[in-house]
């Protein structure tokens, strides 16, 4: 059992990230100098933003955008919004979006941005002004060419609609590609909402197949009903998986014999939160990690699964729809437990695949069918597990490390043949 220190050590997304990128460029033979380039963030931007809040006040929050690399691409990741943000944190999760961009092979680099906040106790007015004053502050960072922000934990169409309008005023022109994951009818993509979700669906159908089990079979617990897990809970329900378990922060839901998803969403569109639906009995979220299932979907915070309860685990099949849901530490206990881990930077691509096409659709002017999206992002989704897989039982490594080396190799290459300019 790990103690609280050891687990507050594990804790640091930064070194959980070092930790896999670190061991993956070791397999791979990394050179030296390439290690050297790819392990930090190119830019770290800091800004203490005021907004002149409700009550008459002024208050300066503390925001952040990294951006870790644009050696394939303009550099591409979303904004959170949380009371727990830290520079640490958005370093882990830029990085975290360049080696997401290479595994499904699309060309960008990767970023990550937030501020320190807690929106849930601020009024839309306040939220909007944060938001137009964090991107006047990062206006010559970000844009269609150099980078490209998007939604994440606690961020939404109407968060990116404010960012798109502000940096549309200062260039003079509306620039509907400087973010993705905007309403439609501002250059939002068809799918787009649902795409992460979806991209978790693929992974779990592909992983299903590679273990010989059937959809109607398979029990799901997911954690988190955010734009993830809801999502990808009610396709999954949809495709005939059954769904018998849904955490939320605040306590969760358990049905042994699978809940009705969409009648779920329902209540919670109606009441604002899923406790007190009929369809199922309250669970404790802890415990709904370590409960029988054959398919468990961390979709909510980093470190869930931990020292603390990785050999707990009773799920076969892991497919991360979070970013950081497990430790390096964790990853240990899962590989000697042969769990058949789906690791973040595959799992949960689906959503930049569709910012991907939405970026496209901008800068053409013209807009896809939903069934075009979807079926582009299957085929990207489906070949990028083939590769991970496969270069997983080439190279004697767990799917995790395999996804890394992959995308390290990928990105170095490019480093490589571009030259260093001095
Ligand atoms: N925030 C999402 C992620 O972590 C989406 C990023 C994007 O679409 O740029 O992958």
């Amino acid at each position: 059992m790990a103690t609280a220190q050891t687990l507050e050590q594990e804790s640091n997304p930064w070194e959980q990230q070092a930790a896999r990128f670190n061991l993956a460029a070791e397999k791979l033979k990394l050179d030296a100098g390439l290690w050297r380039v790819l392990q930090q963030p190119n830019r770290e931007i800091i800004v203490h933003i005021p907004v002149a809040m409700d009550n008459g006040q002024l208050e300066v929050f503390t925001g952040y955008r990294v951006q870790h690399s644009i050696a394939r691409g303009p550099a591409k990741g979303g904004v959170r919004y949380s009371p727990d943000v830290t520079l640490d944190e958005v370093r882990a999760l830029a990085s975290w979006m360049t080696w997401k961009c290479a595994v499904v092979n699309i060309p960008f680099g990767g970023a990550k941005g937030g501020i320190i906040c807690d929106p849930k106790n601020m009024s839309r007015g306040e939220l909007e002004r944060m938001t137009r004053r964090y991107t006047s502050e990062l206006i010559e960072f970000i844009g269609p060419e150099k980078d490209v922000p998007a939604p994440d934990v606690n961020t939404n169409e109407q968060t990116m609609a404010w960012m798109m309008d502000t940096y549309s005023m200062h260039m003079r022109q509306t620039v509907t590609a400087v973010v993705t994951g905007k309403p439609l009818n501002m250059g939002g993509s068809r799918g787009r909402r649902e795409a992460t979700g979806r991209g978790v669906m693929i992974i779990c159908d592909e992983s299903i197949k590679k273990n010989n089990m059937t959809r109607e079979n398979t029990r799901v617990i997911i954690q988190g009903f955010g734009n993830v897990g809801s999502n990808a809970a009610v396709l999954m329900h949809k495709a005939g998986y059954k769904v018998v378990g849904i955490g939320e922060w605040d306590g969760g839901l358990y049905n042994s014999k699978g809940m009705d998803i969409a009648a779920l969403w329902e209540y919670r569109q109606k009441e604002g939160t899923i406790h007190g639906f009929k369809g199922a009995e309250r669970a404790d979220t802890e415990e709904l990690l370590i409960t029988d299932c054959e398919i468990l979907i961390p979709a909510a915070t980093e470190n869930v699964i931990n020292s603390g309860n990785a050999h707990k685990v009773k799920a076969k099949i892991l497919v991360e729809g979070a970013n950081g849901p497990t430790t390096a530490a964790a990853d240990d206990v899962l590989s000697d437990k042969h769990v058949f881990v789906m690791p973040d930077i595959l799992a949960n691509a689906g959503g930049v695949t569709a910012s991907y096409f939405e970026w496209v659709q901008d800068r053409q002017g013209y807009f896809w069918k939903e069934s075009v999206v979807n079926s582009q992002l299957e085929d990207i989704m489906v070949s990028s597990f083939e590769d991970v897989v496969r270069y997983a039982e080439a190279h004697q490594v767990n799917n995790r490390i395999a996804a890394y080396m992959l995308a390290i190799d990928r990105v170095a290459y490019t480093i490589k043949q571009r030259g260093i300019y001095a």
